[in-house]
């Protein structure tokens, strides 16, 4: 393997899926749901395949679905976006991420990620030759340390990458937090690069995107999918908002990574943003009934819950149980308990800043998250 992806293991989602599976244990772990997205959306892709959309999409997106993402921004931010000149589809958010850093990001720029942070961030940086810093959100809140940030930012600082709502801790970025990170990207003339997938899944607190701050859109790449909001992350439709001069980077990136994705299923997103209102009240309703499963499970069970505002994830502190480290307590739970949780010291540049916290996912049915929670009553 490449010296630049030598640290990079198996994921850490793979991992757990398989070992999940081998010991048939309950998956809280990856983040994908056990329900199928809308009839809907699912009849617009079967169409789209019969009416013969079954070649190489335009690169960039089929048209429908760039002004259909441009409708739903401007419905969410309030920003216009010209749908062909400042928004790109790519294969799922994670191709947008990488896109984003390999587009824009030279050997030996300064990038600065909150820790915890999605295992593909420091990966995608690692093969732009990025060099990476981390600022670590703490529990209980896992606020945003302001003056590290303004320390951490230095001359070579080319971009922050932040996640609101962020996974794995469910934490939302205040509007104070994201005003300040935005007054100290433009006094140091710094990008960013978000990553909004949860978006749809803001419970406790308004999602504010970055780029409809003052003077933000300018220095914004704005990163979102299909899959977590409609329940169909095998589709693997995404995309990246941004302006010219920012998209033609990752445009760039993204013509000899993937070239175009899946023409049919691009169709069918563009019928599902259009959904009716309705369709986004109904998920949160659903999912907030899920998360009081499991959050009040895991208390009851007697993890230390902090509390999560948004995304389908939630992170404890395992140790009342008494185990070594997040990734000893994982097995212990699969293979003795039969439920699977992502330990989160993959996440962090130094692992041992995780080692007392554990991510479970409540993208399930309601059934499974109850029988999750009665297995672990019994025997942790
Ligand atoms: N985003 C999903 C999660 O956090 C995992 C996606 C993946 O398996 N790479 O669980």
């Amino acid at each position: 393997v490449a010296k630049r992806l030598e640290k990079f293991k198996t994921t850490i989602f793979t991992q757990i899926s398989t070992l999940a599976v081998k010991h048939g244990a309950i998956n809280l772990g990856q983040g994908f749901p056990n329900f199928d997205g809308p009839e809907f959306v699912k009849e617009a892709a079967i169409q789209a395949i019969r009416d013969g959309k079954n070649q190489y999409a335009r690169g960039y997106g089929v048209p429908d679905l760039n002004i259909a993402i441009a409708e739903r921004f401007k419905k969410d931010t309030g920003l216009d976006v010209d749908p062909e000149k400042e928004v790109t589809v790519t294969s799922g958010c994670t191709e947008a991420i990488a896109a984003t850093m390999l587009g824009l990001i030279n050997p030996g720029d300064g990038v600065i990620l909150f820790a915890p942070f999605y295992d593909s961030y420091e990966a995608t940086l690692s093969m732009a030759g990025a060099k990476v810093k981390s600022i670590t959100l703490r529990p209980p809140d896992f606020a945003v340390p302001i003056e590290e940030l303004r320390s951490t930012i230095s001359k070579n600082t080319r971009a922050i990458l932040l996640n609101t709502p962020h996974n794995p801790t469910g934490k939302m970025f205040t509007r104070e937090e994201l005003n300040t990170i935005a007054s100290l990207c433009i006094e140091n003339d710094v990008l960013v690069f978000t990553d909004e997938v949860y978006d749809k899944l803001a419970f406790d607190m308004e999602h504010i995107s970055l780029a409809s701050l003052p003077g933000m859109f300018e220095r914004t790449v704005t990163m979102n999918s299909l899959g977590k909001t409609f329940s169909l992350t095998g589709w693997k439709i995404g995309w990246a908002i941004a302006p010219p001069h920012l998209t033609w980077g990752v445009r760039q990136a993204h013509a000899f990574l993937t070239f175009a994705t899946s023409n049919a299923n691009q169709w069918a997103a563009a019928v599902a943003l259009r959904a009716p209102d309705s369709y986004f009240v109904d998920l949160k309703r659903d999912y907030l009934a899920k998360r009081a499963i499991l959050v009040e499970g895991l208390n009851a069970v007697g993890f230390k819950v902090f509390p999560s505002s948004g995304t389908y994830f939630v992170v404890v502190d395992h140790t009342p149980f008494g185990h070594e480290n997040d990734v000893a307590f994982c097995e212990y739970l699969i293979k003795e308990v039969g439920v699977a949780a992502i330990p989160t010291s993959v996440f962090y540049l130094n692992p041992e800043e995780g080692k007392n916290l554990v991510r479970f996912t409540f993208c399930k049915d309601e059934e499974t998250l109850r029988a999750a929670v009665e297995r672990m009553k019994e025997k942790l």
